[in-house]
Protein backbone atom coordinates (compact mmCIF):
# COMPACT_ATOMS: atom_id res chain seq x y z
CA UNK A 1 0.00 0.00 0.00
CA UNK A 2 1.17 3.61 -0.91
CA UNK A 3 0.44 6.19 1.91
CA UNK A 4 -0.59 9.02 0.17
CA UNK A 5 -0.46 11.01 3.36
CA UNK A 6 3.22 10.22 3.69
CA UNK A 7 4.85 13.22 3.93
CA UNK A 8 7.76 13.70 1.56
CA UNK A 9 11.06 14.38 3.08
CA UNK A 10 13.14 15.23 0.44
CA UNK A 11 16.96 14.82 1.28
CA UNK A 12 18.68 17.48 -0.73
CA UNK A 13 21.88 17.08 -2.39
CA UNK A 14 25.18 17.53 -0.73
CA UNK A 15 26.18 21.25 -2.01
CA UNK A 16 23.13 22.34 -0.52
CA UNK A 17 23.30 20.36 2.95
CA UNK A 18 26.97 22.03 2.82
CA UNK A 19 26.27 25.20 2.06
CA UNK A 20 23.30 25.06 5.16
CA UNK A 21 25.78 24.18 7.04
CA UNK A 22 28.10 27.17 6.39
CA UNK A 23 25.43 29.47 6.45
CA UNK A 24 24.14 28.13 10.19
CA UNK A 25 28.30 28.12 11.20
CA UNK A 26 29.32 31.15 9.77
CA UNK A 27 26.01 33.10 11.61
CA UNK A 28 27.30 31.38 15.38
CA UNK A 29 30.43 32.10 14.73
CA UNK A 30 29.82 35.93 14.36
CA UNK A 31 26.73 35.92 16.97
CA UNK A 32 27.32 32.95 19.52
CA UNK A 33 29.67 33.14 22.15
CA UNK A 34 29.92 29.37 23.20
CA UNK A 35 29.92 28.28 19.32
CA UNK A 36 32.28 30.79 18.24
CA UNK A 37 34.85 30.21 21.36
CA UNK A 38 34.62 26.48 20.41
CA UNK A 39 34.57 26.43 16.45
CA UNK A 40 36.83 29.49 16.09
CA UNK A 41 38.79 29.58 12.74
CA UNK A 42 37.91 26.13 11.75
CA UNK A 43 34.93 27.62 8.95
CA UNK A 44 33.84 27.46 6.99
CA UNK A 45 33.91 23.62 5.41
CA UNK A 46 35.37 22.61 2.06
CA UNK A 47 32.65 19.41 2.55
CA UNK A 48 30.48 17.60 4.93
CA UNK A 49 33.14 15.22 5.98
CA UNK A 50 35.41 18.42 7.57
CA UNK A 51 32.71 18.47 9.98
CA UNK A 52 34.66 15.86 11.72
CA UNK A 53 37.06 18.16 12.11
CA UNK A 54 35.10 20.32 14.43
CA UNK A 55 34.69 19.48 18.50
CA UNK A 56 31.76 17.41 19.98
CA UNK A 57 29.20 19.25 21.83
CA UNK A 58 28.19 16.71 24.67
CA UNK A 59 25.18 17.54 27.34
CA UNK A 60 27.89 18.46 29.83
CA UNK A 61 29.69 21.27 27.76
CA UNK A 62 26.15 22.90 27.78
CA UNK A 63 25.33 22.34 31.27
CA UNK A 64 28.95 23.39 32.53
CA UNK A 65 28.22 26.80 30.04
CA UNK A 66 25.00 27.64 32.04
CA UNK A 67 26.67 26.98 35.77
CA UNK A 68 29.24 29.23 34.47
CA UNK A 69 26.66 31.89 32.99
CA UNK A 70 23.12 31.14 34.82
CA UNK A 71 20.62 31.10 34.30
CA UNK A 72 20.37 30.72 29.99
CA UNK A 73 24.33 30.19 29.11
CA UNK A 74 26.29 31.89 26.10
CA UNK A 75 24.48 29.24 23.60
CA UNK A 76 22.49 32.09 22.43
CA UNK A 77 23.05 33.55 18.87
CA UNK A 78 20.19 36.26 19.44
CA UNK A 79 19.67 38.76 22.13
CA UNK A 80 17.39 37.34 24.87
CA UNK A 81 14.30 39.05 24.21
CA UNK A 82 14.38 37.21 20.52
CA UNK A 83 13.43 34.14 22.61
CA UNK A 84 10.25 33.21 23.43
CA UNK A 85 9.79 29.08 24.13
CA UNK A 86 11.97 27.81 27.32
CA UNK A 87 11.87 24.30 27.97
CA UNK A 88 14.51 22.22 30.46
CA UNK A 89 15.34 18.45 29.70
CA UNK A 90 14.27 16.10 32.42
CA UNK A 91 17.90 15.75 33.79
CA UNK A 92 17.60 12.19 34.19
CA UNK A 93 21.48 12.00 33.38
CA UNK A 94 22.48 14.78 35.40
CA UNK A 95 21.66 18.51 36.29
CA UNK A 96 18.69 20.29 34.83
CA UNK A 97 19.52 22.36 30.66
CA UNK A 98 17.60 25.00 29.87
CA UNK A 99 16.67 25.31 26.07
CA UNK A 100 15.45 28.37 24.33
CA UNK A 101 13.84 28.81 21.14
CA UNK A 102 12.64 31.55 18.76
CA UNK A 103 9.57 31.78 17.28
CA UNK A 104 10.86 30.93 14.10
CA UNK A 105 13.17 27.45 15.64
CA UNK A 106 9.45 26.36 17.30
CA UNK A 107 7.97 26.56 14.36
CA UNK A 108 10.76 24.60 13.13
CA UNK A 109 9.88 21.97 15.73
CA UNK A 110 5.91 22.76 14.83
CA UNK A 111 6.86 21.21 11.22
CA UNK A 112 9.24 18.57 12.21
CA UNK A 113 6.74 17.15 14.49
CA UNK A 114 4.01 17.55 12.05
CA UNK A 115 6.41 15.26 9.68
CA UNK A 116 6.24 12.63 12.63
CA UNK A 117 2.09 12.48 12.40
CA UNK A 118 1.69 12.73 9.37
CA UNK A 119 4.40 9.39 8.68
CA UNK A 120 2.26 8.25 11.47
CA UNK A 121 -0.90 8.44 9.68
CA UNK A 122 -2.08 10.95 12.37
CA UNK A 123 -4.66 13.76 10.29
CA UNK A 124 -7.40 16.56 10.50
CA UNK A 125 -9.99 13.35 11.36
CA UNK A 126 -8.11 12.16 14.78
CA UNK A 127 -8.40 12.81 18.38
CA UNK A 128 -4.86 12.62 19.70
CA UNK A 129 -4.69 11.66 23.75
CA UNK A 130 -1.49 13.65 25.09
CA UNK A 131 0.03 11.58 28.22
CA UNK A 132 2.93 13.71 28.77
CA UNK A 133 3.89 15.94 31.98
CA UNK A 134 2.72 19.32 30.26
CA UNK A 135 5.48 20.91 32.93
CA UNK A 136 8.83 22.65 31.28
CA UNK A 137 9.26 19.34 29.21
CA UNK A 138 9.42 20.14 25.66
CA UNK A 139 7.87 16.82 24.40
CA UNK A 140 4.03 17.79 25.74
CA UNK A 141 4.56 21.33 23.96
CA UNK A 142 6.21 19.88 20.41
CA UNK A 143 3.94 17.24 20.19
CA UNK A 144 0.79 19.84 20.94
CA UNK A 145 2.11 21.89 18.03
CA UNK A 146 2.72 18.69 15.73
CA UNK A 147 -0.55 17.48 16.26
CA UNK A 148 -2.22 21.26 15.45
CA UNK A 149 0.06 21.18 12.34
CA UNK A 150 -1.76 18.05 10.73
CA UNK A 151 -5.00 19.73 12.12
CA UNK A 152 -5.89 16.95 14.36
CA UNK A 153 -7.67 17.76 17.92
CA UNK A 154 -5.23 18.08 21.10
CA UNK A 155 -6.96 15.97 24.06
CA UNK A 156 -4.06 16.91 26.65
CA UNK A 157 -3.68 14.28 29.51
CA UNK A 158 -1.27 16.07 31.40
CA UNK A 159 -2.03 16.42 35.27
CA UNK A 160 -3.98 13.56 35.24
CA UNK A 161 -3.73 10.03 36.73
CA UNK A 162 -3.68 6.80 34.67
CA UNK A 163 -7.68 5.92 35.52
CA UNK A 164 -8.45 9.67 34.40
CA UNK A 165 -6.75 8.88 31.27
CA UNK A 166 -8.47 5.93 30.22
CA UNK A 167 -11.96 7.86 31.19
CA UNK A 168 -10.84 10.93 29.13
CA UNK A 169 -9.29 8.41 25.85
CA UNK A 170 -13.08 6.79 26.19
CA UNK A 171 -15.24 9.69 26.52
CA UNK A 172 -13.65 11.72 24.12
CA UNK A 173 -13.22 8.83 21.68
CA UNK A 174 -9.44 9.65 21.05
CA UNK A 175 -7.76 7.83 18.14
CA UNK A 176 -4.18 8.25 18.79
CA UNK A 177 -1.99 8.07 21.87
CA UNK A 178 1.08 9.55 22.54
CA UNK A 179 3.13 8.27 25.29
CA UNK A 180 6.55 6.91 26.45
CA UNK A 181 6.40 2.96 25.19
CA UNK A 182 6.30 2.19 28.77
CA UNK A 183 3.20 3.63 29.71
CA UNK A 184 1.85 2.44 26.43
CA UNK A 185 2.78 -0.74 28.31
CA UNK A 186 1.42 0.25 31.81
CA UNK A 187 -1.77 2.14 30.38
CA UNK A 188 -3.47 -0.77 29.04
CA UNK A 189 -2.33 -2.97 32.09
CA UNK A 190 -4.43 -0.94 33.91
CA UNK A 191 -7.45 -0.35 31.49
CA UNK A 192 -7.35 -4.55 31.99
CA UNK A 193 -7.27 -4.59 35.98
CA UNK A 194 -9.87 -2.18 36.14
CA UNK A 195 -12.59 -3.17 33.90
CA UNK A 196 -12.00 0.20 31.12
CA UNK A 197 -10.89 -1.89 28.24
CA UNK A 198 -13.40 -0.44 26.38
CA UNK A 199 -11.29 2.77 26.64
CA UNK A 200 -8.65 1.25 24.08
CA UNK A 201 -11.15 0.70 21.71
CA UNK A 202 -10.99 4.04 19.69
CA UNK A 203 -7.41 4.19 19.76
CA UNK A 204 -5.72 2.99 16.28
CA UNK A 205 -2.22 4.68 16.52
CA UNK A 206 -0.19 4.49 19.64
CA UNK A 207 2.99 6.95 18.17
CA UNK A 208 5.89 6.70 20.84
CA UNK A 209 9.02 8.48 22.08
CA UNK A 210 11.05 9.47 24.62
CA UNK A 211 12.60 6.36 26.02
CA UNK A 212 13.80 3.26 23.32
CA UNK A 213 11.69 0.44 22.73
CA UNK A 214 8.89 0.92 20.18
CA UNK A 215 10.90 -0.20 17.42
CA UNK A 216 12.18 -3.01 19.28
CA UNK A 217 9.77 -5.57 18.23
CA UNK A 218 8.83 -7.68 21.35
CA UNK A 219 7.69 -4.58 22.86
CA UNK A 220 6.53 -3.23 20.10
CA UNK A 221 3.97 -6.22 19.65
CA UNK A 222 3.05 -5.95 23.43
CA UNK A 223 1.64 -2.42 22.83
CA UNK A 224 0.03 -3.39 19.76
CA UNK A 225 -1.74 -6.68 21.62
CA UNK A 226 -2.61 -3.96 23.94
CA UNK A 227 -3.48 -1.60 22.35
CA UNK A 228 -5.08 -3.03 18.91
CA UNK A 229 -3.20 -0.11 17.88
CA UNK A 230 -0.23 0.17 15.60
CA UNK A 231 2.35 1.04 17.72
CA UNK A 232 5.26 4.09 16.03
CA UNK A 233 7.99 5.27 17.01
CA UNK A 234 10.05 8.98 16.53
CA UNK A 235 13.17 10.43 18.74
CA UNK A 236 14.27 13.68 19.58
CA UNK A 237 15.93 15.37 22.51
CA UNK A 238 15.18 19.19 23.57
CA UNK A 239 18.30 20.45 22.83
CA UNK A 240 18.67 19.01 19.45
CA UNK A 241 15.04 19.13 17.80
CA UNK A 242 13.06 16.24 16.16
CA UNK A 243 15.79 14.03 14.27
CA UNK A 244 13.92 10.94 13.97
CA UNK A 245 10.36 9.87 12.10
CA UNK A 246 8.39 6.93 11.68
CA UNK A 247 8.87 3.83 8.78
CA UNK A 248 5.05 3.17 8.73
CA UNK A 249 5.39 0.48 6.60
CA UNK A 250 8.62 -1.52 7.86
CA UNK A 251 9.02 -0.42 11.40
CA UNK A 252 11.50 1.68 12.78
CA UNK A 253 12.35 5.30 12.58
CA UNK A 254 14.29 7.13 9.26
CA UNK A 255 16.84 9.62 10.31
CA UNK A 256 15.41 13.53 9.10
CA UNK A 257 18.66 13.71 6.95
CA UNK A 258 17.14 16.99 5.40
CA UNK A 259 17.56 18.93 8.62
CA UNK A 260 19.89 17.23 10.28
CA UNK A 261 23.75 16.14 9.39
CA UNK A 262 23.84 12.40 11.09
CA UNK A 263 26.88 10.45 12.09
CA UNK A 264 27.10 7.67 13.83
CA UNK A 265 30.31 7.26 15.85
CA UNK A 266 32.51 4.61 17.63
CA UNK A 267 31.70 6.21 21.70
CA UNK A 268 35.14 5.04 22.58
CA UNK A 269 36.92 6.87 19.28
CA UNK A 270 34.62 8.55 17.48
CA UNK A 271 35.38 7.13 14.86
CA UNK A 272 32.54 6.18 12.21
CA UNK A 273 31.21 2.82 12.76
CA UNK A 274 31.50 0.31 9.80
CA UNK A 275 28.04 -1.35 8.58
CA UNK A 276 26.16 -3.60 10.48
CA UNK A 277 27.66 -2.00 13.82
CA UNK A 278 26.22 -0.22 16.86
CA UNK A 279 27.42 3.32 17.70
CA UNK A 280 26.25 6.90 18.63
CA UNK A 281 23.83 9.47 17.19
CA UNK A 282 25.96 12.50 16.57
CA UNK A 283 23.54 15.09 15.07
CA UNK A 284 23.93 18.88 13.73
CA UNK A 285 20.82 20.62 13.47
CA UNK A 286 20.98 22.76 10.16
CA UNK A 287 18.30 25.23 10.44
CA UNK A 288 18.01 25.53 14.57
CA UNK A 289 19.84 28.67 14.92
CA UNK A 290 19.08 30.29 18.36
CA UNK A 291 19.86 27.36 20.01
CA UNK A 292 22.54 25.70 17.82
CA UNK A 293 23.97 22.27 18.55
CA UNK A 294 26.79 21.14 16.33
CA UNK A 295 28.11 17.36 16.27
CA UNK A 296 26.28 16.84 19.53
CA UNK A 297 26.18 13.83 21.20
CA UNK A 298 23.02 12.11 21.55
CA UNK A 299 23.79 9.28 23.68
CA UNK A 300 21.69 7.27 21.50
CA UNK A 301 22.86 4.18 20.38
CA UNK A 302 21.91 3.39 16.82
CA UNK A 303 22.64 0.24 14.53
CA UNK A 304 24.20 1.60 11.46
CA UNK A 305 22.51 -0.13 7.81
CA UNK A 306 23.24 0.68 4.60
CA UNK A 307 19.95 -0.77 3.16
CA UNK A 308 16.81 1.36 2.70
CA UNK A 309 13.68 0.40 4.00
CA UNK A 310 11.06 -1.64 1.86
CA UNK A 311 8.97 1.74 1.67
CA UNK A 312 11.72 3.83 -0.16
CA UNK A 313 11.26 6.64 2.24
CA UNK A 314 14.46 9.36 2.35
CA UNK A 315 17.08 9.35 5.35
CA UNK A 316 18.65 6.50 6.87
CA UNK A 317 16.81 3.55 8.03
CA UNK A 318 16.97 2.59 11.48
CA UNK A 319 14.67 -0.62 11.77
CA UNK A 320 15.37 -0.84 15.49
CA UNK A 321 14.92 2.56 16.35
CA UNK A 322 17.43 3.55 19.51
CA UNK A 323 19.06 0.28 20.71
CA UNK A 324 19.83 2.41 23.84
CA UNK A 325 21.58 4.80 25.41
CA UNK A 326 25.34 4.94 25.68
CA UNK A 327 25.00 5.99 29.49
CA UNK A 328 22.71 3.00 29.87
CA UNK A 329 25.50 0.51 28.29
CA UNK A 330 26.72 -1.28 31.26
CA UNK A 331 29.94 -3.35 30.54
CA UNK A 332 29.77 -6.61 32.44
CA UNK A 333 32.50 -8.89 31.99
CA UNK A 334 34.22 -7.06 29.16
CA UNK A 335 31.08 -7.38 27.44
CA UNK A 336 28.44 -4.58 26.35
CA UNK A 337 24.80 -4.82 27.94
CA UNK A 338 21.78 -2.88 27.02
CA UNK A 339 19.10 -3.16 29.94
CA UNK A 340 17.14 -2.84 26.73
CA UNK A 341 18.19 -6.01 25.08
CA UNK A 342 17.05 -7.68 28.46
CA UNK A 343 13.83 -6.03 28.30
CA UNK A 344 13.64 -7.31 24.40
CA UNK A 345 14.29 -11.07 25.44
CA UNK A 346 11.59 -10.42 28.58
CA UNK A 347 9.07 -9.47 26.57
CA UNK A 348 9.29 -12.32 24.39
CA UNK A 349 7.77 -14.47 27.02
CA UNK A 350 3.89 -13.03 27.69
CA UNK A 351 3.52 -14.22 31.43
CA UNK A 352 6.46 -11.58 32.37
CA UNK A 353 5.38 -8.18 34.78
CA UNK A 354 7.71 -5.64 35.71
CA UNK A 355 11.34 -6.60 36.15
CA UNK A 356 14.35 -5.16 38.03
CA UNK A 357 17.78 -5.54 36.48
CA UNK A 358 20.39 -5.23 39.34
CA UNK A 359 24.11 -5.49 38.20
CA UNK A 360 26.65 -5.98 41.58
CA UNK A 361 30.05 -7.59 42.33
CA UNK A 362 30.87 -10.79 43.69
CA UNK A 363 32.91 -10.90 46.90
CA UNK A 364 35.54 -12.20 44.21
CA UNK A 365 34.84 -8.77 42.41
CA UNK A 366 33.23 -10.91 39.48
CA UNK A 367 30.42 -8.88 38.26
CA UNK A 368 27.24 -10.47 38.18
CA UNK A 369 23.92 -9.93 36.70
CA UNK A 370 20.17 -10.32 38.32
CA UNK A 371 17.07 -9.85 37.43
CA UNK A 372 13.89 -9.89 39.51
CA UNK A 373 10.88 -10.49 37.38
CA UNK A 374 7.56 -10.99 38.29
CA UNK A 375 6.03 -14.12 36.44
CA UNK A 376 2.64 -15.70 35.95
CA UNK A 377 4.43 -18.97 35.51
CA UNK A 378 7.17 -19.08 37.31
CA UNK A 379 8.28 -22.18 35.61
CA UNK A 380 9.30 -19.78 32.97
CA UNK A 381 12.33 -18.50 34.76
CA UNK A 382 14.79 -21.22 33.08
CA UNK A 383 13.97 -20.65 30.02
CA UNK A 384 14.17 -17.13 29.98
CA UNK A 385 17.57 -17.42 31.51
CA UNK A 386 18.39 -19.58 28.40
CA UNK A 387 17.18 -16.99 26.04
CA UNK A 388 19.21 -14.49 27.78
CA UNK A 389 22.43 -16.30 27.69
CA UNK A 390 21.85 -17.50 23.88
CA UNK A 391 20.87 -13.79 22.76
CA UNK A 392 23.04 -11.89 25.23
CA UNK A 393 25.61 -14.65 26.13
CA UNK A 394 25.75 -13.65 29.95
CA UNK A 395 24.51 -15.65 32.57
CA UNK A 396 21.79 -14.01 34.53
CA UNK A 397 20.37 -15.09 37.77
CA UNK A 398 16.76 -14.78 37.74
CA UNK A 399 14.67 -13.83 40.96
CA UNK A 400 11.21 -14.97 40.08
CA UNK A 401 8.75 -12.85 41.89
CA UNK A 402 4.54 -12.89 42.53
CA UNK A 403 2.93 -10.23 39.51
CA UNK A 404 1.98 -6.84 41.47
CA UNK A 405 5.15 -6.94 43.94
CA UNK A 406 7.78 -4.83 41.85
CA UNK A 407 6.60 -0.78 41.72
CA UNK A 408 4.86 -0.48 38.65
CA UNK A 409 7.03 2.04 36.39
CA UNK A 410 4.63 4.36 34.21
CA UNK A 411 7.65 7.41 32.95
CA UNK A 412 11.31 6.78 31.49
CA UNK A 413 11.36 3.42 32.70
CA UNK A 414 13.65 3.23 35.98
CA UNK A 415 14.47 -0.63 36.10
CA UNK A 416 18.10 -0.69 36.45
CA UNK A 417 20.30 -0.23 40.06
CA UNK A 418 24.18 -0.88 39.14
CA UNK A 419 25.43 -1.53 42.38
CA UNK A 420 29.14 -2.12 41.60
CA UNK A 421 31.70 0.05 43.22
CA UNK A 422 33.74 2.07 40.94
CA UNK A 423 35.38 0.81 38.47
CA UNK A 424 38.54 1.87 39.66
CA UNK A 425 37.94 0.07 43.18
CA UNK A 426 37.10 -2.76 41.17
CA UNK A 427 40.16 -2.90 39.30
CA UNK A 428 42.05 -2.67 42.33
CA UNK A 429 39.96 -5.22 44.53
CA UNK A 430 40.52 -7.86 41.28
CA UNK A 431 44.34 -6.68 40.96
CA UNK A 432 44.60 -7.63 44.76
ZN1 LIG B 1 10.58 3.50 5.65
Amino acid sequence: MVSEAHPIVAVPPEAERLRRLNDLLALVVEHNPFQRDRLGDDVPLRSLEDLADLPFTTKDDLVADQAAHPPYGTNLTYPLERYTHLHQTSGTTGQTLRVLDTPEDWAWWRRNLGIVFRSAGVGPEDRVALAYSFGPYIQFWASYEGAQDVGAMVIALGGMDSLQRLTTIRDYGATTLLCTPTYAVHLARVADQNGLAEALATVDKVVCTGEPGASIASVRRQIQLGWGARCLDHAGLSEVGSFAYPCDECGGMHLREDEFVAEILDPETGAPVEDGATGELVVTALARTGFPVIRYRTGDIVERRPEPCGGGHPGRWLPQGILGRSDDMVVIRGMNVFPSAIEQTLREFPGVGEFRITFYSEPTAMDEVKLEVELARPLEARAIQAQLRQTLGLRVRIVPLKPGILPVQVGKARRVADLRPPLAERRARQEA
